[in-house]
């Protein structure tokens, strides 16, 4: 593509222009991102480049989008807010994601902490996510082809962990993966009835706090081509 061309795509134009996503901002400010850092991250993060051109239009409405497989684009509120939880206590040098998806959340975390450890099950998005995160030349992020209930223990320990799927119970091999005072933002429960966590690895045992209802596709088993 030329380069121009390139520019105004990455710009956006129309629904996808910068007035467009002022009004995200603006309405994840009034819902209470205060993260001024998350916000800014968030308005310069061309979210209409990790869904199909046909939902582009949609991009900076603060709703969950389909991207195939079964599996949604995190709605911006979810993205903004889990990472301002995982800063809350000061900026992170490791960071795990679990459930890489389009690389959207993969590509905010990339620009607030210093490396990004993204795993996901599905071959194909991972591969697209990648392509991504490379035109974006955000290249502080490794990706693993895995299961997500393993995490990615020959890499560990991380500052902070975060899953953007909804798991059953709290997989035991991301508690093992955090560092001493280590931060996990993961939504448990299944179904209907699902709760955002923040784990934190204290000097004994670890405390969680319980921030409200979400809504999550599942944590899913195994690796899948
Ligand atoms: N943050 C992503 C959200 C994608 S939806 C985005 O904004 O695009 C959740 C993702 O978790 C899906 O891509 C799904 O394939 C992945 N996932 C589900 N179970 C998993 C597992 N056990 N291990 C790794 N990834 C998993």
């Amino acid at each position: 593509m030329a380069r121009e061309q390139d520019d105004l795509m990455r710009r956006g134009i129309g629904m996808t222009s910068q007035r467009t996503r002022e009004r995200l901002i603006q309405r994840l400010y009034e819902e209470g991102v205060t993260n001024a850092q998350v916000l800014e991250v968030i308005r310069r993060t061309p979210r209409h480049l990790f869904v199909d051109e046909a939902l582009a239009h949609r991009a900076y409405e603060d709703t969950a989008l389909p991207i195939g497989h079964n599996q949604t684009i995190s709605q911006p509120y979810m993205v903004a807010r889990m990472s301002e939880l995982l800063l809350e206590d000061g900026p992170l040098d490791k960071v795990m994601e679990i459930g890489t998806g389009s690389g959207y959340q993969t590509a905010v975390l990339s620009q607030l902490v210093e490396r990004v450890f993204s795993v996901e099950r599905i071959k194909v998005l991972q591969d697209r996510a990648k392509e991504r995160l490379v035109e974006l030349n955000l290249r502080n992020v490794v990706f693993r082809w895995g299961d997500g209930w393993e995490g990615w223990p020959a890499l560990a320990p991380y500052n902070g962990i975060i899953v953007t799927a909804v798991a059953t119970d709290v997989p035991q091999a991301l508690l093992d993966q955090l560092a001493p005072g280590g931060r996990l933002v993961i939504p448990v429960g299944s179904g209907e009835v699902q709760q955002l966590m923040l784990i934190v690895r204290e000097e004994q045992g670890f405390s969680r706090r319980v921030l409200g209802a979400v809504r999550f596709v599942p944590l899913l088993n195994g690796p899948l081509a």
